[in-house]
């Protein structure tokens, strides 16, 4: 049998309800997308996060400020428009304020989703960062209208009801910033005899 750890099947990716989403009543619609696709759950809870919290969550990456940073330039360029600064570090430095002042404003829900490509997948569903470009379908294109232009004339964070980690290294890194290793939840879901049994023989009597 190949290593049970390795398998994509066992892969987890860290989830975040942000505050606009539990006050667009949305929890229920949010969860529902990500269990219907086959995810399972294994972690959850609901807080209202610290400040050094959300800052210490979105710098776990020491290149975020500079990735970020230059896909919000580009998401400038590539509308015709004039972005803030030409410098990705000084766009991140307002960008990780209004991210805290943000995420700390209510009642968040985090949690551990785990099955086959679980970031790849949370991603596809969750939608491109900025609403207004996200795809139609995903969560962010479905259901919220936030620009960076709306946020830059307001001075605030970008509000797109989720945060999905970016990789699986990210993801890593998320799950041991946000969470206890006794609070994850190792369980079988019968669904995962259809998703993954590889003879499929325990369905005919
Ligand atoms: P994602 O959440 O899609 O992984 P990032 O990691 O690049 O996106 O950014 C983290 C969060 O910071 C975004 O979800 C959004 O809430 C906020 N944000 C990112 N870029 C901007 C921006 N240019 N203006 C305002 N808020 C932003
Ligand atoms: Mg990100």
């Amino acid at each position: 049998m190949k290593n049970k750890t390795t398998h994509p099947k066992y892969e987890q990716t860290l989830v975040i309800i942000k505050p606009d989403g539990i006050q667009r009543s949305l929890m229920g619609e949010i969860i529902g997308r990500y269990e219907r696709v086959g995810l399972k759950l294994v972690a959850m809870k609901m807080m209202v996060p610290t400040s050094d919290l959300i800052e210490k969550h979105y710098t776990l990456d020491p290149e975020w400020r500079r990735i970020t940073g230059e896909k919000t330039i580009k998401g400038y360029h590539d509308k015709g428009l004039v972005p803030p600064s030409e410098n990705p570090l000084d766009i991140t430095k307002k960008i990780l304020a209004n991210n805290c002042k943000y995420m700390t404003s209510g009642p968040v829900i985090v949690m551990i989703w785990e099955g086959a490509h679980a970031v790849a997948i949370v991603r596809k569903i969750t939608g491109g960062t900025e609403p207004l470009m996200s795809d139609v379908g995903t969560i962010r294109g479905d259901f919220v209208l936030d620009s960076y232009k709306m946020t830059d004339e307001d001075g605030r964070a970008v509000r797109n009801l989720v945060h999905a980690s970016g990789s699986v290294k990210e993801a890593n890194d998320e799950i041991k910033h946000w969470f206890n290793n006794n609070e994850i939840i190792k369980y079988n879901h019968v669904q995962e005899k259809i998703l993954y049994d590889v003879n499929l023989d325990g369905i005919l009597e």
